[in-house]
């Protein structure tokens, strides 16, 4: 029960703050978790209350919550130059060595490297990026962004224009000229009887139509989630980009891969397209980019976008676009000293030695009657509940199935997040294996409970 005296730490946060994405039936009922510090992967409140944080934040603590050396590395450059921009010809040292990095692990020999301050202006940029090559190049019909229903590529008109859930009608978007394709989820979106190849060669055919229907030469890009995060954790059907890409290189449409989540790490592999293996025009990187230490996001250009653009903007003098904070030398420093803990320190090695483990637990997890589906890739997972297995009848919506799941968990100790019907785990990197049977275990318990409840009618 929520702490309701006005002195509370749960009654000053709600007298005081704007919710963004947050159920506010359940703050009324159940109150704001208000954190003060972690330690590892676990998060500790302000009543001393720890939860370990299966979701790492939000898909971006994965060096978990109290990692000496990034606290130090963004000390250290504080002290040294505490901010600076990336206008004018001018920008920090770190800029450019992050940049340098980038290329490096980037599955391009060289490119260009763009900063943002989050994962939503990245794609925004990039967005922006395409218009301005099209106009450049004398195509200024080339305008249409092709994402999937349920992609999530962030909040601004632009990438949420992108991003296909359903509450963006509550803002009058998206925009004109954001076309969403079907979400290449199998399991949800398979006709009966069709095999996953077939399943895979339907969502290639559709994308021909819509680009026949629209005309290639109206169509700027393709972005698309490598696994899809925010929309419940679907990894592509087999054999998805491979179907795809060609048909978007015979009609000359980028492929960006969004790899916002997938990036550093959290598929097993450095990037998603690496896991999936194919190669994208350009690549929108952030959460882990930093460690959530820093917020910020990075728009990777492969050689030939990076030409095309450079040339464009030489064309007209500049690109004219820009943020206050594009390149942050401590976001830099800080982003470097991640991506050496991530590949250099065991991070990735970690999730690798991690993998089998999580999806033993949750395989073992969705033999429960009302789990309908595992699904996932690396370490990031999704539960979905089903009210009936056999003919995955999803529960209905008012019972707010995966808010009670996710809440009796947070009541055991244990953050993870509701998405739909699903729950969503994914954790730190630095997660122990004690640290993930804990997972487990208190997972289980809040199925157990809820679903029992259910069937009492509770
Ligand atoms: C989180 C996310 C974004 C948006 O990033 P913000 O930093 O929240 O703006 C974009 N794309 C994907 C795939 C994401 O998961």
């Amino acid at each position: 029960m929520p702490d309701t005296a006005p002195n509370s730490w749960e009654a000053r946060a709600e007298s005081s703050s704007f919710y963004g994405f947050t159920d506010l039936p359940s703050i009324k009922a159940r109150g704001t978790v208000v954190l003060t510090h972690g330690e590892g992967p676990y998060v500790i409140d302000t009543e001393g209350r720890r939860y370990l944080d299966s979701n790492s934040g939000l898909w971006n603590m994965v060096a978990g919550f109290d990692h000496a050396g990034l606290a130090a590395a963004a000390k250290a450059q504080y002290d040294r130059f505490p901010g600076y921009h990336a206008f004018f010809g001018r920008m920090s040292d770190q800029t450019v060595m992050l940049s340098e990095k980038l290329i490096e692990v980037s599955p391009y020999d060289r490119g260009r490297v763009f900063y943002t301050n989050s994962g939503s202006e990245a794609n925004d940029t990039l967005v922006k990026m395409l218009w301005f090559l099209a106009r450049a190049e004398d195509q200024p019909q080339r305008r249409k962004i092709l994402t999937r229903k349920n992609a999530y590529h962030g909040v601004t008109a632009v990438s949420a224009s992108m991003t296909g859930k359903p509450y963006n009608e509550l803002f009058g978007l998206p925009l004109p000229d954001f076309i969403h394709l079907t979400c290449p989820h199998y399991w949800r979106e398979g006709q009966p009887g069709e095999t996953e190849a077939q399943f895979t060669a339907r969502m290639a055919a559709e994308l021909e139509e819509v680009i026949a229907r629209e005309g290639a030469e109206t169509i700027a890009g393709f972005f698309a989630e490598p696994v899809m995060g925010a929309g419940g954790v679907i990894p592509p059907s087999a054999g998805y980009f491979q179907a795809i890409q060609p048909i978007l290189k015979k009609h000359g449409i980028p492929l960006i891969s969004d790899e916002v989540i997938c990036g550093f790490g959290r598929t097993g592999a450095v990037w998603g397209c690496e896991t999936y293996d194919f190669v994208p025009d350009a690549i929108i990187s952030s959460k882990a980019l930093t460690a959530g230490y820093f917020p910020m996001g990075a728009v990777i250009l492969g050689p030939e976008l990076a030409d095309r653009l450079h040339a464009a903007s030489e064309a007209v003098e500049e690109f004219p676009h820009g943020f206050t904070a594009s390149g942050h030398p401590v976001g830099c420093a800080i982003a470097l000293k991640a991506i050496d803990v991530i590949l250099n320190e065991g991070l990735l090695d970690n999730v690798r030695r991690l993998t089998p483990r999580f999806e033993e637990g949750m395989t073992r997890l969705a033999e429960n009657p009302n789990i309908g589906e595992f699904r996932g890739k690396g370490l990031m997972g999704a539960l979905e509940a089903v009210a009936d297995k056999p003919t995955r009848t999803p529960f209905p919506s008012n019972l707010s199935v995966s808010e009670r799941i996710a809440n009796t968990c947070t009541d055991h100790g244990l953050i993870c997040r509701p998405l739909g019907q699903s729950i969503v785990l994914c954790p730190p990197f630095i997660l122990t294996e004690p640290q993930m049977d804990e997972m487990f275990e208190k997972l289980e318990a809040a199925l157990t409970e809820v679903f029992a409840g259910l069937k009492a009618g509770a």
